[in-house]
């Protein structure tokens, strides 16, 4: 039994079962296909649930769908309208994870990406964490490195390429550690195995460009105003050397998933004080009144589901 009852297939709202592909699908055989990732906040004051940032999620999988010559069926909007209609056949009345994906469907045998069907498909689920431990994580570099742009697009939200952060996770975890922090091929921090990442040096936030084959986060995006508009600090945007992290003052993660979440160790080297620092918690603060609907001049990033 799944935690949820609707799919959006075909074009249709209907029932989880009715929502299948065959074993021949292309994405199932290639991995051909690209996702998202968007959450519904539960506001308990306004009864209300605020999905984040929709649009700017659709976007960027139309810009995903568009590098494997997918063609959505609906723009940002419809999408949205058509996933805050799946909310509400679910009934949600709590934190949700949305799960767009676009992909290539065809029951046939040779890898490709020109002339085969596409099919878009998305399900809503209740969600809580991610990642267990968001006040104080602990983090290795990985073995394995980044997918470089001209092997798989970090930036495209790409299905296969999620093997890449598989690798790394479970490397992370099953030496002990609560997640990865991968390199580029020249060595280079690009990010988690699906989290973009923060530093605190000098009293400035430091985070790898997107030309260092990371994800162009928009949690990323929304930390990098709220630590500006709201705390005064500035983000310098340039790659970053292994070592740093080992000197940085504070360190943290940030994605759809894991919210804002603090690196409190990097390879058993405390960051800072090996514990939760001031700005990571303050970011924290501001983003979940932000996500919560509660700062009025980042309410149009909250799209309401329910009409009141
Ligand atoms: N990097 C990777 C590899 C990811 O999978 C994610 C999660 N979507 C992120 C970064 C964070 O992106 P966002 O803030 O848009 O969720």
């Amino acid at each position: 039994m799944t935690p949820n009852r609707f799919a959006i297939f075909q074009g249709e709202i209907v029932s989880i079962e009715m929502a299948q592909i065959s074993i021949m699908s292309h994405i199932v055989n290639y991995g051909t296909g690209c996702f998202g990732g968007i959450r519904g906040y539960w506001n308990e004051g306004e009864q209300q649930l605020l999905v984040f940032r929709p649009l700017d999620h659709f976007k960027r999988l139309r810009q995903s769908a568009r590098m494997l010559l997918i063609q959505l069926p609906l723009n940002e909007q419809q999408l949205t309208d058509q996933l805050l209609e799946l909310i509400r056949r679910e009934e949600y009345h709590q934190d949700v994870y949305a799960r767009p994906l676009a992909f290539k469907n065809s029951p046939l045998i040779g890898v490709r990406l020109h002339n085969l069907e596409d099919a878009y498909a998305c399900f809503a689920v209740p969600f809580g964490r991610y990642l267990e431990k968001e006040e104080g994580l602990r983090a290795t570099v990985s073995s394995w490195r980044r997918i470089d742009d001209n092997v798989v697009p970090a930036r495209g939200k790409i299905i296969g390429s999620y093997v890449n952060s598989a690798f790394a996770k479970s490397e992370a975890q099953l030496n002990g550690f609560d997640e990865a922090i991968v390199l580029t091929a020249g060595g280079h921090i690009a990010e988690g195995s699906a989290e973009n990442i923060f530093l605190l040096r000098d009293g400035k936030l430091v985070t790898p460009p997107i030309t260092d084959n990371i994800l162009e986060g928009i949690t990323r995006k929304t930390i990098i105003q709220l630590a500006k508009e709201q705390l005064g600090i500035d983000t310098v945007e340039r790659s970053i050397d292994r070592s740093e992290l080992y000197v940085a003052d504070e360190a943290f993660f940030t994605g759809t998933g894991c919210q804002v979440a603090a690196i409190v160790e990097v390879d058993r080297r405390p960051i800072g004080e090996g514990v939760m620092g001031p700005t990571v918690e303050k970011l924290r603060e501001v983003f979940f009144k932000t996500v919560r609907g509660e700062i009025p001049c980042y309410r149009e990033w909250c799209t309401p589901v329910y009409s009141r």
